[in-house]
Formats: structure tokens, C-alpha cells, sequence
């Protein structure tokens, strides 16, 4: 039976494919069918992955100091002992030969009827060792997902839906080398990191579905409009072929907008824009290229550090700024030094607090952890020479941080000095404006700084206490609310009297529908995901400044939500 779901569309395009539900447990993992063929190469993948895990495991043991506490090998040695229960070993072979399913479902399954079996159990230590089985099993899983399998891109030629009722930016990271043509997901918000990532992948996504994962059956037919935020589920020929005919127009639409790759981003009255990539891995470089990119305003290097037990060395860190340097030639690339916490949590990271929006992140977590700050501020300062390379603050909200950050790039810079390494000794560092109060004190935080960057995801956040990632309070998430775009025009104006310029980062910048507000507000640096920078690009060139600078104004005192569109239709040329 057909039936539509409404939720927030985090990622524009159209996409028309079978539904693939991602496991309902504690480990989201992809599922999808194999073909005959590829059932005794997936059961080999499942024994190399069983196999160094075993390893990993081994080896850990055999590192631990003599001083570790004896519990530790005793831990380990009981992971390896679940590791060789046939439960483990063997039962998910089995899964994978009857079911034809993929490793990682396999053994996700298999996962969930042993801790229903624990759950049985009445003694509450006992049932409490369900953990080790999840902690064995997440490791394996690992494994394999560093070693993807050979995903389908849809059963005999069909496109596949990711379905899932929670994805994290972590999980995301492994969907950049599948294939899947859209994610929805129950919970996320617009501004979720994991809606970020789906734009970056350039794929369709609707989140916040609520029921999707309960409602949707696997394997059926669905429509995912990202731009309207629909899904629609097991739809009739007449409205697969009207959905059809519209991806073909985005896909026309997008194609020609390719056009203008190569022209300068300058309004009709000749003021040049400059508009610049946001990613999260060295490997999004292809699609920055692609875009057309004049620089790199937001390298989210945290992403090096997700999806891992151990932390990523200086050398690890030095190779992919460098790469990304190199590949940028002599266009700037604004590292953002690690913004962890939140919804962005490293396995090795802190406990997590009660309000961690609020709590140990970005900034505040790397002054309090300064080895892994100066480690990481050694790598960016050791790839400036090969590049035009700028350090990013995230999240700094008085000056005491910024003092103690600026004395740190100082002592670190010595260090390098001493040791006779170079780097680029007028290296810029900038600062993000996503707190109220740094918003409020732009002027005397850009004296001190060399940019400015608004990062208006989190700025919205703050600023309306609404939880980004929190689905239930999407629909108050409004970077139209007057007090944003104040401290927004305030940002940019304290930029303009200490002449630093001020770019804006935040997924507001990649909203062609909000280029012309941001540019009548007197934004002239935008930073975005690579497959919004054509359409920005496109508003840009239509646009005389004179003309949304009077358009945007009254948006800066209107309290009235009904007006705001009405204002902006006015603003995006729209009667
Ligand atoms: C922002 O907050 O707007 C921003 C760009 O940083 P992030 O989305 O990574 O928190
Ligand atoms: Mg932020």
C-alpha cells in the first residue's frame, strides 16, 4: 500500500530506488543482498575480518604494560574466547549462505539474538557480559567495514535507499565509498552533522522521518525528494513516472549549471564573491576540484579522528593537510583545528556529559587536552609550506581561550623552530563566531584574529538554544529569526572596522535560497559543500547589491513569521 512520510529534507535531488533497512541495533550497519556469485568471496571477507580481529586482539595483549592492572588481560582474554565461540565464528556463515546477506548483517543479526538471549538472564552481572559480546562484535564489524564488500548499487540494476532510524557522522564517513542513492533517517536534524555528510556525498536524504525504519519494509519501492523533504512509499506507476520525470529535470538542471565552473562569482554591479569548499576528508578533493572552488573555509578535521580506537599520529594528520594543500595549489585551505564532542564523539573521547553541546567540546576539549592540540597544530604548522594554509578556532567564546590557543601556536612554532623544521611563520589564524557572546564581541575577537568565520549551524543553536540534531525541535530551528541575522550583519560589519574579512561556514552559505539575504547583509566569503557552490554561484551573478542590501534590512527588525516569506520571495526576486 502506498503511503507518504514527511520529514526534513537535509540533502536536495531526487532519488527512486528499493529500500535497504539498516540494523536496528546498537551497531548501524548497511544490509543488502548478494547475488549467488558472491557468497563464497563474502564468507572469505567474514574469516579475514574474524582473523584480524583475532590478531588486533593478540597484539594488544601482548603490549600491555606489566604495570596495567590484571584485569586488562583478563578482559582481552575473554574477548578472544567469545571471538572463537562458534556463535561468532561460524553461525553468521551460516546467515550469509541462507540469507545471501552481507557480513555485516549477518553478524549484526546473530549479535541481537545472543543479547536477546542475555537479556533472558536474571542475574544482573551476567547480563550485563551481553557488552562484551557487542564490544567483540563492533570490532569485527570494523574491520569489515575498512574492508568494504562488493555492495550491489541496487539488485540487478536498481538503485538502493539507506533506511535507518539513526546514522551518525561516524557511520557516514563509511557510505563515502558505497554506492546508495539516498539515506532517510527517524531521527536528525537539518544541520545534524550526519545532514551535513549527506550533502557533501552529493545524495538525496530526508531525516526526522520519525517511523521510516518502523513503517518501510525492506526491499520496497520508494521515492526519496530531498528538496521537499517527501518520501513516498511503494508509489503507483503514475507517480513513479511523474518523479521520474522530475529527477530527470534535476538532473538536466544540475548539468547545466555546471556551466559556471569556470566564471568568476561577481554580481551584476561588478562586486567580487568568493566562494570556498567545506569537507571532511582528504578524499572529498575530486568534488571540490569539480566544483570549482576558489579555496578550502572549512577543512572539519575532527573527521580524521572518527571511526578509529587509536588517535590518527602527527604524520598521519601532516599527510592529509598536505594533500589537501598540494592539491589546492596556491588557493587557501582553512584547517579548523579538532571540534569533538557533541555529536561528533571519538571512541577514545571523554565521557559523555550530560549536555554535550554544552560541554567539553571543540576548543574547550583541546585546551584541556593540550598534547593532542600540539599534535595536531604541529601537523598543520609542518604542512604550511606546502600550501596556503590558515588555522581555524572552533567554538571560542571568551578570550581567555583565545589567549591560551594563540600561546599555544606560539610555543608549538618554537618547538618547530628548535628543531629545525620549517613552516609558514605568518601562518593566518581566524576564529569561528558560533557562540552569542564571541558573536556579540566580533570586533575585539577579529582585532585579535586574521579572519573571521561564522559558523552558523552552531550559531543558530546557541543562539535559539534549540539542539541541532535534535528532530524534535526542528521545526524551531530558524536561521531566518531576526536574532540571528543580527548577529549575523553584526559579525560581518565588526569584520569590516578591523578590516578582517568574515566568511560564513555554516550550511546557511550553501542555501541558495539565503545568498542574496547573506549578501544584501554584506557577506562577501562563503564557505559550503562543493555541490552547493554552482547554484550559490548562479543567485550571485543575478544579484545587484544595492538592491538586496534594501531587501535584506527589513528582515534584520521583522517579527513577524508570516512576513519572513514574503520578504525573502521579495529578496530571491519572487512578487
Ligand atoms: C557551524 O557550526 O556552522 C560549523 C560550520 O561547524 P560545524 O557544523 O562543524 O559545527
Ligand atoms: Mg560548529
Amino acid at each position: 500500500m502506498s503511503f507518504t512520510l514527511h520529514g526534513i529534507g537535509a540533502s536536495s535531488g531526487i532519488a527512486i530506488g528499493r529500500a535497504h533497512l539498516a540494523s536496528p541495533s546498537r551497531v548501524e550497519v548497511a544490509h543488502y543482498s548478494l547475488p549467488e556469485s558472491q557468497i563464497d568471496p563474502e564468507l572469505k571477507r567474514f574469516d579475514d575480518a574474524v582473523e584480524q580481529t583475532r590478531t588486533e586482539l593478540r597484539n594488544l595483549r601482548s603490549q600491555i604494560p606489566a604495570s596495567a592492572p590484571a584485569e586488562l588481560p583478563a578482559f582481552l582474554d575473554m574477548h578472544l574466547l567469545i571471538l572463537d565461540d562458534n556463535m561468532i565464528d561460524e553461525e553468521p556463515k551460516r546467515l550469509i549462505r541462507e540469507q545471501r546477506c552481507n557480513a555485516e548483517w549477518a553478524l549484526t543479526q546473530q549479535m541481537e539474538a545472543l543479547v536477546a538471549r542475555f537479556e533472558e538472564i536474571e542475574d544482573p552481572y551476567l547480563r550485563s557480559r551481553q557488552e562484551d559480546v557487542v564490544q567483540v562484535v563492533q570490532r569485527v564489524i570494523k574491520v569489515l567495514v575498512g574492508h568494504p564488500g562488493q555492495l550491489p548499487a541496487g539488485t540487478e540494476g536498481e538503485e538502493c535507499v539507506l533506511v535507518s532510524h539513526e546514522l551518525t557522522p561516524a557511520d557516514m564517513i563509511q557510505f563515502k565509498s558505497t554506492r546508495f542513492a539516498a539515506f532517510i533517517t527517524d531521527l536528525g536534524g537539518a544541520t545534524s552533522h550526519t545532514a551535513i555528510m549527506a550533502r557533501s556525498l552529493g545524495i538525496p536524504s530526508v531525516m526526522a522521518l520519525h517511523q521510516a525504519r518502523s513503517l518501510i519494509r525492506d526491499h520496497e519501492w520508494i521515492i526519496v525528494d530531498g528538496r521537499e523533504g517527501v518520501v513516498i512509499v511503494d508509489p503507483d506507476e503514475k507517480i513513479l513516472e511523474e518523479y521520474r520525470h522530475r529527477q530527470t529535470a534535476w538532473v538536466k538542471a544540475t548539468e547545466k549549471l555546471k556551466k559556471l565552473k569556470t566564471s568568476r562569482a561577481k554580481t551584476l554591479d561588478g562586486t567580487n564573491v568568493e566562494l570556498f569548499a567545506n569537507i571532511e576528508l582528504p578524499q572529498d578533493m575530486p568534488a571540490v576540484l569539480e566544483s570549482g572552488a576558489q579555496g578550502i573555509g572549512l577543512f572539519r578535521s575532527e573527521f580524521l579522528f572518527l571511526n578509529r580506537d587509536d588517535l590518527p599520529s602527527e604524520d598521519e594528520q601532516f599527510e592529509a593537510y598536505k594533500t589537501v594543500a598540494e592539491t589546492m595549489e596556491d588557493k587557501p585551505v582553512t584547517i579548523r583545528t579538532l571540534d569533538l564532542g557533541a555529536d561528533k564523539q571519538a571512541p577514545w573521547g571523554h565521557t559523555v556529559a550530560d549536555n554535550p553541546a554544552l560541554g567539553l567540546r571543540a576548543i574547550r576539549l583541546c585546551l584541556a587536552e593540550p598534547r593532542l592540540f600540539e599534535t595536531q597544530l604541529r601537523a598543520i604548522l609542518r604542512a604550511s609550506v606546502f600550501g596556503k594554509v590558515r588555522i581555524l578556532i572552533p567554538m571560542l567564546g571568551n578570550f581567555g581561550e583565545l589567549k591560551a590557543t594563540l600561546q599555544l601556536i606560539a610555543q608549538t612554532k618554537e618547538s618547530l623552530r628548535a628543531e629545525g623544521i620549517r613552516f609558514d611563520e605568518r601562518i593566518p589564524v581566524g576564529g569561528m563566531i558560533e557562540v552569542p557572546a564571541a558573536a556579540l564581541l566580533a570586533e575585539q575577537f577579529a582585532k585579535q584574529l586574521d579572519f573571521l568565520s561564522i559558523g552558523t549551524n552552531d550559531l543558530i543553536q546557541y543562539t535559539l538554544a534549540i539542539d541541532r540534531a535534535d528532530d524534535a525541535v526542528a521545526h524551531l530551528y530558524d536561521p531566518l529569526h531576526p536574532a540571528v541575522l543580527n548577529l549575523i550583519q553584526h559579525t560581518i560589519r565588526s569584520g569590516q572596522k578591523a578590516s578582517k574579512p568574515v566568511s560564513v561556514c555554516g550550511e546557511m552559505a550553501g542555501d541558495s535560497q539565503l545568498t542574496r539575504l547573506l549578501l544584501g547583509l554584506g557577506l562577501r566569503h562563503f564557505s559550503m559543500q562543493p555541490a552547493s557552490i554552482l547554484a550559490v554561484k548562479h543567485q550571485i551573478l543575478g544579484s545587484m547589491i544595492d538592491e538586496v542590501t534594501d531587501l535584506a534590512i527589513p528582515l534584520l527588525k521583522n517579527t513577524d513569521a508570516e512576513k519572513t516569506a514574503s520578504l525573502l520571495g521579495k529578496l530571491n526576486g519572487k512578487s
